[in-house]
Order: structure tokens, then sequence, then C-alpha cells
């Protein structure tokens, strides 16, 4: 038989070592920015256009590689970090492995530009799928720039496995934040598509952490720091009212290298606990300086998962120390949080007056009229007493002329078949009689103009609506429900961009990170359709000028907060359109929760609108949004 063993070739070795080390953009950008920071670099720049898809580029003033390194630099384990395996285990450095340019030159276009400070030229490479396609000697600064684009290009495969510019670009920020929080005294910046995210002077930790997420974050933080024989412990977490119900800002460094542990997080988590709320996560950047020794470094250099030796004493170590710093600033006792959170108050209600809702019904309204003549509608009954709806405004008028099968849906194959079906004569709809253009909501607005009877509702447990049908009863779950009415709502307005704006008194003025900025500018158009009116953005700053009819003031800061951690979480992925999350971001927000008091209006507009969804079964997070007892259900129980 002949020999059938191949050696692959070097250019398909190195495209598949190519794909365990370069995942996206990000994985780029941290290698080429920790190589700088290696090359003992004291100014990094990181210029980035389409989120890394068509250019990275990394500029430094480190040591920068005479002609022969930098030729050497592409090989595969080309390394100037390690001679050997002992070295592995004192890492003063980040890479170690060599293989990190190899692979990138494998599947981009790579420039680079490198001169030594002591060399008066300097050298030119490009490389091509792994192949230099030319060398020169070039006139350049001292230090190393790289530039990489075109990623992917040799593999569609993965250039299309990719995320969107948004999701991308947040990874891209990811690992910017983490390499610049690690090294402070070096100035870094970044841009994207010609703007400025970020420019990082010179400075120490705190201001560093000040520089990057934001002006306001300074009065926000708490200094920790304990020193023991096995651990250094410096840094700083954020006070516990300044918990967000995004994971946002979490960064443990050790060595300074960022790292992730779900362990030592748990430490932090229990330093906080009774402090916060549930659901919302304490903010830290920890740093930690341990005996290299005693550290299961790395073996791969894109993971960011690592070993202790004693993770028990730096998680005790850790838990108390925070605790220590919350109790010395004076934190902890100064915080009294209401026993009852299991009823989900959104935060900005918490230290409101409680008032009973209060529905104004429009006399006048026709539901015939266009909808374009519609003023909108308070989105939550819950707020209709808080001022943020102009009168007239009535919630039962999302009601629509679209196809009302949904709604008939309900009622098929229920079970009575000895009557006809579609009478419903227990809620008093008969959509014959308006010729088969009505809409389930119509005869409601004719009941309350004392025309007809009105539909029996009831809430049950501040929880549940029931409302009785001709083969028994519907039980509805107030928030789920309002969910996909709102969901709906809010979904078509981005489609047809027809949001009603309220313009305000007084402009909301709120301040975000840099990188919360750039979420919030890229869903800017979106929530301009449902009728947000934002002024150009100006640094950390976004000033509001108009809000949604019926959303209130009040709720403006929270809508914000959750979409900001609704997209950055990237739930659900971008298998779903941005006005898809979010549409689904503002309904979880401003739906009605469990537990608030809807009166009867509100509950009968809420049943309303919820059948005349195209999809009323379903919350947009898919969960039920009601259930049908029969008669015969019912019958059997008393059996
Ligand atoms: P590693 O960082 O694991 O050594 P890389 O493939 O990232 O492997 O880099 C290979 C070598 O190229 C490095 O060891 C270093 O000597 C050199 N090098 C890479 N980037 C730079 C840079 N920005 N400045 C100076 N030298 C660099
Ligand atoms: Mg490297």
């Amino acid at each position: 038989m002949a020999d059938i063993i191949q050696l692959l070739p070097d250019h398909v070795a190195n495209q598949i070592a190519a794909g365990e080390v370069v995942q996206r953009p990000a994985s780029v950008v941290k290698e080429l920015v920790e190589n700088a920071v290696d090359a003992g670099a004291t100014e990094i720049r990181l210029i980035v256009k389409d989120a890394g898809k068509t250019l990275i580029q990394v500029v430094d003033n480190g040591a920068g590689m005479t002609a022969t390194d930098a030729r050497l630099s592409f090989e595969r384990h080309a390394t100037s970090k390690i001679r050997s395996a002992e070295d592995l285990f004192s890492l003063g450095t980040k890479g170690f492995r060599g293989e990190a340019l190899a692979s990138i030159a494998a599947i981009a276009h790579v420039e680079m530009n490198t001169r030594p400070h002591d060399d008066e030229v300097g050298t030119r490479i490009c490389m091509e799928g792994g192949k230099l396609t030319s060398q020169e000697v070039t006139v350049t600064a001292a230090g190393t720039s790289v530039a990489v684009k075109n990623l992917f290009f040799n593999i569609p495969a993965r250039r299309n496995f990719l995320k969107s510019n948004q999701v991308e670009l947040r990874h891209v920020i990811d690992e910017f934040q983490r390499v610049s929080l690690a090294h402070p005294d070096i100035q870094f910046a970044m841009y994207h598509n010609g703007n400025d995210l970020f420019t990082l002077p010179s400075s120490n930790y705190r201001q560093r952490v000040v520089n990057i997420f934001g002006s306001r974050t300074n009065e926000k933080l708490v200094p920790v720091s304990e020193n023991t024989e096995v651990l250094k412990l410096s840094g700083f977490v954020y006070k516990p009212e300044h918990a967000r119900k995004s994971r946002g800002e979490q960064f443990f460094f050790v060595n300074n290298r960022f790292i992730k542990s779900p362990y030592l997080h748990h430490a932090v988590v229990a330093a906080f606990e009774g402090l916060i709320r549930e659901q919302t996560h304490p903010g830290y950047f920890l740093y930690l300086e341990i005996d290299p020794k005693s550290v299961d470094v790395n073996i791969h250099p894109t993971k960011t998962e690592i070993k202790f030796d004693d993770e028990h004493t730096l998680y005790a170590i850790l838990r108390s120390a925070i605790k220590h710093s919350l109790g010395q600033f004076n934190i902890a006792p100064l915080l009294d949080f209401e026993k009852d959170t299991g009823l989900d108050t959104p935060y900005g209600y918490k230290d409101r007056p409680a008032s009973a809702p209060t529905i104004e019904v429009d006399a006048d309204f026709n539901p015939f009229r266009d909808e374009e003549g519609e003023a909108g509608i308070p989105v939550s009954p819950g707020s209709f007493s808080t001022g943020g709806g102009k009168p007239g405004n009535t919630w039962g008028r999302t009601a629509r002329k679209e196809d009302p099968s949904g709604w008939e849906s309900l009622y098929i194959g229920l079970g009575d078949d000895d009557e006809a079906s579609g009478n419903f004569s227990s809620v008093e709809i008969e959509s014959d009689e308006v010729g088969g253009t009505s809409m389930p909501g119509q005869q409601l607005f004719d009941h309350r103009q004392g025309e007809l009877p009105s539909v029996t509702t009831y809430q049950l447990h501040r929880k549940y609506i029931v409302t009785t049908i001709k083969s028994g009863m519907v039980i509805i779950d107030q928030h789920r429900a309002h969910q996909r009415v709102l969901y709906e709502r809010f979904l078509r307005q981005m489609t047809v961009k027809e949001g009603i704006s309220q313009q305000l008194l007084f402009p909301i003025v709120l301040h975000y990170s840099p990188s919360d900025m750039a979420l919030l500018s890229e869903l800017k158009g979106s929530m301009e359709f449902i009728g947000f009116a934002i002024d150009p953005f100006r640094g950390e700053e976004i000033t509001i000028t108009g809000i949604p009819s019926g959303v209130s003031e009040s709720e403006v800061s929270i809508i914000l907060e959750q979409l900001i951690a609704d997209f950055k979480d990237e739930i659900p992925d971008s298998s779903f359109s941005q006005t898809d999350r979010m549409a689904k971001s503002l309904g979880k927000t401003l739906a009605v929760r469990t537990g608030e008091v809807l009166n009867e209006a509100a509950q009968e507009a809420l049943v309303n609108n919820l059948f005349a969804c195209k999809e009323p079964g379903m919350s947009p997070f898919n969960r039920p949004t009601y259930i049908t007892i029969t008669v015969e259900d019912l019958e059997k129980k008393f059996l």
C-alpha cells in the first residue's frame, strides 16, 4: 500500500491555527494591543473601521523591530518572549506562543511598518493569506504599526459567521477597555469610523476608570485595598446604589492581565449581599497581585480563565476586604431597602407616593376615525395618574382596524359545540353588526358610552385579569399581556415610523459612559421612530426634548437603562433585528407590573388590546399570556 500520510501545507496549518486564535475582530485587537504593551509602548492608538471587519490598526511607539525580526515575527512559534518552557511560569508579558501574527496574517491582509528607535529607516512588510507580498525599506515613525484589513477574506464561512457591526464593536470595545484598564500608565486612544471613542491620557487607576466610564463614575467608586502574604488587592467597587441591571463593569485583573473568574465574582457578590437588589449587579474593578507560581497561567492565549492554587483563601480575602471598604465608607448603614421586593417595583417608582390608577375616558372617541388622527396612548395604566399623557388619551385606543382573527381564534373550538361558536354573548361581541370590519375593541368603547352593558372583568391577586367568555373564562397574566400589546405597538411604530412625540417643557439630560453612548447612538434612529426627540449627542450627555406620548418623564431613564442592559447582554443576539429587540426591551420596561392595581377601564382595555394583537397568545418572550378554563373543565372539578 502506498503511503497516505502527508504533512499539511503551511498555509493550511496556519489557517487552522488561526481559527483558534482569531475568532472575531476583537481577538485581533487583543493580540495587537498586547504586543504593543509588551513592546514597552507608552502611547497606543487603535483605529477601527466597520467594527474591525474592514480595518484594525494598532500604532505604538514601542521598541520596534529590525528588518529580520519584522520578517520573523510572522513565522509560527516566532517569539522574543520565552526561550524555554520554564519561562512560562514567570511571565511578565502577554504573549508567549508566537502564534498571533502568523495566525492573523493567514486570514487577512496585513501591513506592518516598524522601526527601532535607534535606526534611521524602518521596514514595511505586506502579507496576504499568510504569504509575503512585499518587504521594503521605508521611512516610518519609531515603533510599530500593524494594519489588518479584510479579516477572513479567504474564509468566507468565518466572515459570514461574524455578528452585526454593533455586536462586533461591542467586543472590540470590551478588549480595548480591558487592556487599557490594566495599564493606566500607558496613553491609549481608540477611533471608530473616524470618530474618537476613547482618549485616555497616562494616569492612575482611578482616573483611568473615570476616563473610560465617564466623569460621573468618580463619585460612584469606593476604593478597596488589602495586603496579605498571598494576595495584594487594590481597586474599586461601585457603591451599592449604583448596581445596574446590566452586568456592565465587572473587571478582575491578575498580575495586570484581565481574567474571568466566576468563583471570585461570587465572592464580590457575597460581599454585596443585602445591599443591592436582586437582579442587579455590582460594578467592580479589582486588581490582584499574586505570585505567578501559584497561578496556572493560561496555556491557551485566548482564554481569559485561569486557575489559582488556593482559591478559598482568595475568596475569603476578597469578600472581607470589600465588605470592610463598604462599611468604612459608611455605605452599608445608609441603605434601607423595603422588604417587599417581590412586587418587582421599577427603581424609579420606589419613593413615589402611591396613587390609585385612574383612567381618562375620551367620550368623543370614534373607533372608526383614522389612526393618524390619534394623539397617542398612555403606555401604562399604572402611570395614568403621573401626568404623562395628554388629556383625552385613552389607553384602550390601541385597538386597531386589523384582521381580528387573532381574537376570534380564541373562541374557536373552545368546546361549546352546540351553539354558534361565533356568538360570544357574554362579552357582547357581535362583529356582524358593523359589517365585518369590526374589531374586538369597539364594543367596549360603546359600553363606556353607556349604550351597552359593560364587560365583566376582575383582577385577581393584582396579577391576573379574569373575564368570561361563552364557553367559560379567560385568565390573563396582566404583565405578559401588556408586554405583548406594547411590543406589537412599538414594532409597528418603528416600521411605519409613526410614533407621536410629546414635547417636554424642560429637556431631560442624562449621562452615560462613552461605550454606552456609542450603543445609544446606534439606537437613536429607532428611538426617534417611536416618539423620542433627541438632540445631537455631546460627549457623555444625551438631551431628550420629547418623549413618546404616554411615557412619563420619570420612566425615561429606566427605559434607557434597560435598553442598554438588553443590548449589552446581546439577548437574544443578532438573529433578531434591532427593531425587534428594542420593541421587546421597551415592552418589558413599560408593561404594567404584577402587583399593580388596575381599575376596571384599564382591565377592559388590556383585554381588548391583547386580543387585537396579531399573536395574543404569547408574550414577546414566548410565554403564555392567558389560559382558558371552560365550563366543562369546571364541571369536571365538581364531580
Ligand atoms: P508573541 O506575542 O506570542 O511573542 P506574536 O505573534 O504576537 O507572538 O508576535 C511575535 C513577535 O513579534 C513578538 O514576540 C515580538 O518580538 C514581535 N512583535 C510583535 N508585535 C510587536 C510590536 N508591536 N512591537 C515590537 N515587536 C513586536
Ligand atoms: Mg503576541
